[in-house]
């Protein structure tokens, strides 16, 4: 693994039972480059991103976090080495916007919280003027932001999300792009899978996956001008 690749997957074999949704993935991600992977409905991707992270075991295969092999290690020894999930159950209703972040960053140095507070405030401005406001009370695409936030409080290496788009409106699709194109590059690493194709605004490299299998691997322009964007998002045929 060379020194710009912080997460790889080699011939990961992963799913839920007996019969595997992954059948094989093969992808490297390096240290400034934001992925998408898309994918459509059952195609594989949150199993993918479950694999990564260590909620799901590999059947076959291997991962490593930079540099790493991780194949074999459980979620919080994932997340100490850098890495930050965003889930869409990630954000505590109940809580203050401040408190949920707070909460982000259970694994970092107490005197740096503050300081990483104000970071996220000055990421998303939105967020700042409302710290004491129940997360209940966020839209819905404030709320994704949130969840973003707290994922970046433990300042990862490599920012992992699972349909960021899920549940919102085409608009807010659109605020959390624009607020995501903020923490692009800067020395991180994002995985974001996603259905929609709106967050190619996003990516340097895209990875199509086809019924647990990558049926396409390479950067934004190259994709934009292949046929797969049509074959596995309009049903058209190639
Ligand atoms: P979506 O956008 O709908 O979430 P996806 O690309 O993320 O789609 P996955 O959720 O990874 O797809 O699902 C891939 C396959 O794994 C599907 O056939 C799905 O039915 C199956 N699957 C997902 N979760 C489970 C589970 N907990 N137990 C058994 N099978 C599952």
């Amino acid at each position: 693994m060379d020194d710009a690749t912080v997460l790889r997957l080699s011939e990961v074999v992963s799913g839920y039972g007996e019969l595997p949704v992954l059948w094989g993935i093969d992808l490297s991600v390096t240290k400034d480059e934001t992925l998408v992977i898309l994918g459509a409905n059952g195609a594989g991707k949150s199993t993918m991103i479950k694999t990564i992270i260590g909620e799901l075991p590999l059947k076959s295969g291997k991962i490593e976090i930079l540099g790493e092999d991780v194949s074999g290690l459980k979620i919080h020894k994932r997340i100490d080495l850098g890495v930050a999930y965003m889930s869409e159950l990630g954000v505590f209703p109940t809580l203050s916007i401040q408190e949920n972040l707070v909460l982000g960053a259970y694994n970092t140095r107490r005197t740096l919280v503050k300081e990483r507070l104000e970071e996220i405030f000055g990421l998303f401005p939105e967020l700042k003027g409302r710290r004491k406001a129940l997360a209940g009370s966020l839209s819905g695409g404030q709320r994704k932001l949130l969840g973003v936030g707290k994922a970046l409080m433990s300042d990862p290496k490599i920012l992992i999300m699972d349909e960021p788009s899920s549940g919102l409106s085409p608009l807010y699709v659109k605020e959390v792009i624009s607020s995501l194109r903020s923490i692009t590059g800067k020395g991180r690493a994002m995985v974001i899978a996603e259905q929609n194709v709106s967050f190619l605004e996003l990516s340097d490299r895209v990875c199509v996956i086809e019924g647990g299998k990558v049926s396409f691997e390479g950067s934004t322009s190259e994709f934009e001008n292949t046929e797969v964007l049509h074959r596995a998002f309009f049903g058209i045929q190639g």
